[in-house]
């Protein structure tokens, strides 16, 4: 059934775990695309964000990001030590789910599927670039447009409706953390697509503007090391402080575990 806002957490359709402060949908990847193909066939509306552990604990000191992500319709962890740290519960995340995988992943479906796609964020040409990459990936891709994420608060709702007269059925936002939660929340009535999801800096990385971590970076759970290398002076306070928060909390919860101070069973 179609729906004009985000389903509440309380309604989530799969099976999900709460991790410290937020709750994730129990989804491979593959199942991901899955559900966001049967939700768009079907005419349904929903936001999915893709959190890692520096949005995790970002959202602990940002209410408005918070509540944005518990009442999206569906959250999936984009890092490894997420779902090692699922492994504190009895029944864990199957895998990590990150939000430039999904990209190129959902672009391959909506191609086959006919659905249409919009992109908005990073600067102009970033994301004309990142366009035309996905266009050359995914023949028949029909973009229904793409606009920079440079823009004043007087602009916004004027950029969401040019989204929805487009037509599209997804729409991908690039605009950096809390920044495209924000226009996403502000806007949900004015954007018209059906499956909206906050893509971070995953534009520049398409369109080959920065590098991705090599997988066995990936694995080994450590992306946020090799972004905070390429820009050292800019991350380093956020990931000193959030990597560490998160570790302590963690910790700290695996220990109640162990002392059998919380129940292991994951909320329904
Ligand atoms: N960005 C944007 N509008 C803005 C600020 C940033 O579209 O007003 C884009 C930026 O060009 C980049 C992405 O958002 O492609 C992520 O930005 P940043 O790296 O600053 O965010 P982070 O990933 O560090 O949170």
């Amino acid at each position: 059934m179609p729906s004009d806002i985000a389903i509440p957490v309380a309604t989530k359709a799969t099976p999900s775990i709460q991790i410290l402060n937020g709750r994730f949908d129990r989804l491979s990847a593959h199942q991901t695309v899955e559900e966001l193909v049967r939700a768009t066939r079907a005419r349904e509306r929903g936001v999915l964000s893709t959190v890692n552990v520096a949005i995790l604990m970002m959202m602990r000191s940002d209410p408005r990001l918070q509540r944005f992500v518990d009442t999206s319709r569906w959250t999936v962890a984009d890092g490894q030590p997420l779902v090692w740290a699922s492994h504190l519960w009895r029944q864990p995340l199957p895998e990590r789910v990150a939000g430039i995988d999904l990209i190129d992943q959902l672009c391959a479906r909506a191609a086959d599927e006919g659905f249409g796609v919009y992109f908005l964020g990073a600067d102009r040409d970033t994301v004309r670039v990142a366009v035309n990459v996905l266009q050359a990936r995914h023949r028949g891709l029909s973009v229904c447009g793409y606009a920079d994420g440079y823009f004043g608060p007087e602009q916004a709702e004027a950029r969401a409706k040019a989204i929805a007269e487009s037509g599209a059925d997804l729409l991908f936002v690039a605009m950096g953390v809390p920044r495209q939660e924000y226009f996403i929340d502000e806007q949900w009535k004015n954007l018209g697509a059906r499956i909206v999801i906050g893509v971070g800096g995953s534009f520049d990385v398409i369109a080959g503007r920065r590098k991705r971590a090599p997988p066995f970076i990936q694995r080994a759970g450590l992306e946020w090391a090799y972004r905070l290398a390429q820009e050292p002076r800019r991350l380093f306070r956020r990931y000193l402080i959030t990597n560490s928060q998160f570790l302590g909390l963690i910790s700290r919860n695996a220990v109640a575990r162990a002392f059998h101070l919380q129940s292991p069973i994951p909320r329904p």
